[in-house]
C-alpha cells in the first residue's frame, strides 16, 4: 500500500464511513475516490462500507469493454462517456490494468482523451492494478464497482486488456461485455482462439478507417454464422467505429440499451446478477476461511501440519482434515 492510501485509511476510520457514504452519495468526488481506495487497500472498512452502500446498488448498469492493446479501448470508452453523458447520465469508469504495479494514482498517464472529462462532477474515473490477482481483474473490482453503483452512477464502464484471464473475469462482472477489435492485429482468428466469441455480447470492430475492417467484419460475422444460438438467444451484433472520430458510437450505445433490454426481458438481467454477486460472496467467504486457517493456534498450525506432511507421518488429505476440524473448534473472529 502506498503511504497515501495508508493515510487515507487511518483518516476513513470506521466512523467516518457513513459519512463518507453520504457525502459520496451527495456527489463528492474525493470522497468517492476515498472509498474506491478503501476499498481497494482492502481495509477494515470494507464490511461497513457495503453495508452502507447496501441499499443503494443495482441501479448502474455495467458495461464491460475488452480487447488487445492498441484497439482502441481507451478512446472508445471516452467517447462512450461522452455520448452517454449527454444524455445526463452519471459515469463511473474503471480502468483495469492487469499489467500496472500501480493503483488509484497511476492515473491513465497516456490516456489524455479521458482527461476530457477528468473535471465533470457526473464522471468518476479510476484506474486500478491487477496486482495479486493472477493476470486477471484486481480482486477489488467488484467492490469498486459496488461503490460506483452504490454512489449513484447510472453506468460503470470497465475497462480492461485483454490478455486471456482479464477478459472472461470482466466478462463475469458485466451485464454486457464489449469487445473490441481491430483491422489487422490477428483479429478475428484469434477472438476465436481465446475463446471470445463466447463472452461478447456486443463486437466492435474499431478502426473502421483503416484498410481490413471490411475483412474483420466478414470474418466474424461468418464465425458467428457458425456458432449454435438458442431459439430467442441473443446473437452478438458486429458494430463498426472509428473512435478516433467519434463515429458510431450512438451505434454502440443502442446495441448496449438492445442487450439491457434483452437481458432484462428474459431475467437474464437479474440471473447475472445472482451469478455474480454468488462469486463475490463465495469469494469473500473464501477470503475469510483463508484468514482464519492461516491465523490457526497463532498461526503456527499450518506450518506444523505441513512439517508432518512433509515428514511423512501425515497424507495431505488428512493434513487438510485436521485444519477443518481445528477451525470448526475456533470461534470465528468477531469482526
Ligand atoms: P487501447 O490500448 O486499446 O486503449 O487503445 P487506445 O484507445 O489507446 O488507442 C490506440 C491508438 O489508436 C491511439 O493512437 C488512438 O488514437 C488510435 N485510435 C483509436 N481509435 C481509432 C480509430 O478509430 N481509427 C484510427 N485510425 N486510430 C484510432
Amino acid at each position: 500500500m502506498t503511504a497515501g492510501a495508508d493515510r487515507e485509511v487511518s483518516r476513513g476510520g470506521s466512523r467516518d464511513v457513513p459519512d463518507l457514504v453520504r457525502r459520496a452519495r451527495a456527489g463528492d468526488a474525493r470522497s468517492v475516490a476515498r472509498l474506491i481506495t478503501l476499498v481497494e487497500s482492502g481495509g477494515p472498512q470494507l464490511p461497513q462500507i457495503a453495508a452502507e452502500l447496501a441499499g443503494h446498488t443495482g441501479h448502474a448498469l455495467v458495461v464491460g469493454l475488452t480487447g488487445a492493446p492498441g484497439v482502441g479501448k481507451s478512446t472508445t470508452t471516452s467517447e462512450l462517456v461522452r455520448v452517454l453523458r449527454g444524455r445526463n447520465l452519471r459515469i463511473g469508469v474503471l480502468a483495469v490494468d492487469p499489467s500496472s504495479p500501480f493503483t488509484g494514482g497511476a492515473i491513465l498517464g497516456d490516456r489524455v482523451r479521458m482527461q476530457d472529462h477528468a473535471t465533470d462532477p457526473g464522471v468518476y474515473i479510476r484506474s486500478m492494478s491487477s496486482r495479486g490477482h493472477l493476470g486477471g481483474l484486481s480482486s477489488a473490482t467488484p467492490a469498486a464497482v459496488r461503490v460506483l453503483d452504490g454512489v449513484g452512477c447510472d453506468v460503470v464502464l470497465i475497462e480492461t486488456v485483454g490478455v486471456g484471464q482479464a477478459e472472461v473475469e470482466v466478462a463475469g462482472l458485466a451485464d454486457t461485455t464489449v469487445v473490441l477489435l481491430a483491422p489487422g492485429m490477428g483479429d478475428a482468428v484469434q477472438a476465436v482462439k481465446a475463446g471470445i466469441l463466447e463472452i461478447a455480447d456486443i463486437f466492435v470492430v474499431n478502426k473502421a478507417d483503416r484498410d481490413g475492417a471490411d475483412g474483420t467484419v466478414r470474418d466474424l460475422t461468418g464465425m458467428l454464422a457458425l456458432t449454435a444460438t438458442a431459439p430467442g438467444g441473443w446473437r452478438p451484433p458486429v458494430l463498426r467505429t472509428v473512435a478516433a472520430h467519434g463515429d458510431g458510437l450512438d451505434d454502440l450505445v443502442t446495441a448496449i440499451e438492445r442487450h439491457r433490454d434483452w437481458l432484462a426481458g428474459r431475467g437474464e438481467l437479474t440471473a447475472r446478477r445472482a451469478r455474480r454477486v454468488a462469486a463475490e460472496v463465495e469469494a469473500i467467504a473464501i477470503g475469510t476461511l483463508r484468514g482464519r486457517i492461516s491465523s490457526l493456534r497463532g498461526g503456527t498450525l499450518p506450518a506444523e501440519l505441513a512439517a508432518e506432511v512433509l515428514a511423512g507421518r501425515l497424507d495431505p488429505y488428512a493434513a487438510a482434515d485436521r485444519l477443518l476440524a481445528e477451525l470448526t473448534r475456533s470461534t470465528p473472529t468477531p469482526r
